[in-house]
């Protein structure tokens, strides 16, 4: 008989093979705990089981997980880790601590199809889907570090490699996993999901009625632009963008965040600013202004501090509420496909 994955089997599924393998039914929810709680690597690590119930897993199953291969520590504490999967390709994920708790910033798939200008992974090519194991792989990994530098881990965003709502059932697999109580019992209201504007994906996130938060990386409220920058947008231009997102605030009652990159003399002018609050008054937002971490060979740079400033009271003296997010890991390229650019995969 050939080896399945174990940690492809919902828990019914586990425990209906594992009875028919002779086993108690209780041992599945003690190896599910092992699984999706614990997060354990190997079946010998699953200590309360017996040496034959382990031999019996090891007999029909696989654990294969991410493994931690690249650590690269910045001299504010930003961490950014590159996993290794099973088949060889390398993801990254990035530790971010704040004051006295962490969030991690976890990849979807590796590399994207969507070629964001300012983007290495989009320079990489797409590769595949990760599987729900390998995004909660990262998820467990840093949770472990964040708790050995004595900070929980405490919120999760999708924005690092790849588009999370091109690869939906996966990523939502990954979040059951994650919130679940019989999984890791993190938050859904901490969680991220970061989009580049999949409004397909968009609408069925509504449809599925999700708890968790929805980001839009917008980066221009002005089509040319944002064509330029996102060619996604030729596909899903802003007034069908727009439609998406009031049907997600209609149906979720909830606050979505535009993702709003600074460019110096791309998006960054006062006509940017005016055209992004026309934008936003089609529904309850708020903005996050994101410093630009430079990338080698990217034809784009850093705002002037005198822009960025100008833009945010724009936009405040508009009542949209905005957060400037400082950018974190400059010295390690902390920024999505970084890492994996620099190994060239
Ligand atoms: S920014 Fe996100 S969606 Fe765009 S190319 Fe990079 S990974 Fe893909």
């Amino acid at each position: 008989m050939e080896k399945t994955n174990i940690r492809a089997y919902s828990q019914q599924a586990l425990t209906d093979i594992l009875v028919q393998l002779g086993e108690k039914a209780f041992r599945a929810k003690q190896i599910w705990q092992w699984l999706w709680q614990k997060g354990v690597t190997r079946f010998d690590d699953m200590t309360n089981l017996s040496k034959g119930t382990r031999e019996l897993l090891a007999t029909h199953f696989i654990l294969q997980t991410a493994t931690l291969t690249h650590k690269q520590e910045s001299s504010d504490g930003t961490t950014k880790l590159g996993f290794t999967l099973p088949d060889g390709n390398l993801i990254e994920t990035v530790l971010i601590p704040g004051r006295d708790k962490a969030t991690v910033c976890v990849s979807s798939q590796v590399g994207c199809k969507l070629k964001c200008s300012f983007c290495a992974t989009g320079g990489l090519g797409f590769t595949r889907n990760l599987l729900p194991e390998e995004i909660y792989d990262q998820v467990v990994a840093v949770k472990r570090l964040a708790e050995e530098r004595g900070m929980p881990l405490s919120n999760i965003v999708f924005m690092g490699m790849g588009e999370p709502l091109l690869n939906y059932e996966n990523v939502l697999a990954a979040i059951e996993k994650i919130t679940a109580e019989d999984g890791l019992a993190m938050s859904p209201y901490r969680l991220t999901l970061s989009t580049s504007g999949i409004i397909e994906g968009i609408k069925r996130l509504a449809d599925d009625n999700v708890r968790f938060n929805l980001a839009i990386s917008l980066h221009s409220a002005v089509n040319t632009t944002r064509d330029k920058i996102m060619p996604i947008n030729k596909a899903y231009p802003l007034p069908k963008l727009a439609e998406a997102i009031k049907y997600f605030v209609d149906k979720t009652g909830t606050r979505p965040t535009f993702e709003y990159l600074l460019l110096k003399n791309v998006n960054d002018s006062l006509e940017d600013a005016k055209a992004l609050a026309v934008f936003c008054r089609q529904f309850p937002v708020k903005i996050n202004i994101i410093e630009y971490n430079e990338v080698d060979n990217a034809p784009y740079h850093h705002s002037p501090d005198a822009n960025r400033d100008q833009f945010v009271r724009y936009l405040e003296s508009k009542n949209i509420v905005v957060n400037v997010r400082r950018s974190k890991g400059k010295d390690i390229d902390a920024a999505c496909g970084q890492l994996a650019n620099k190994n060239s995969l």
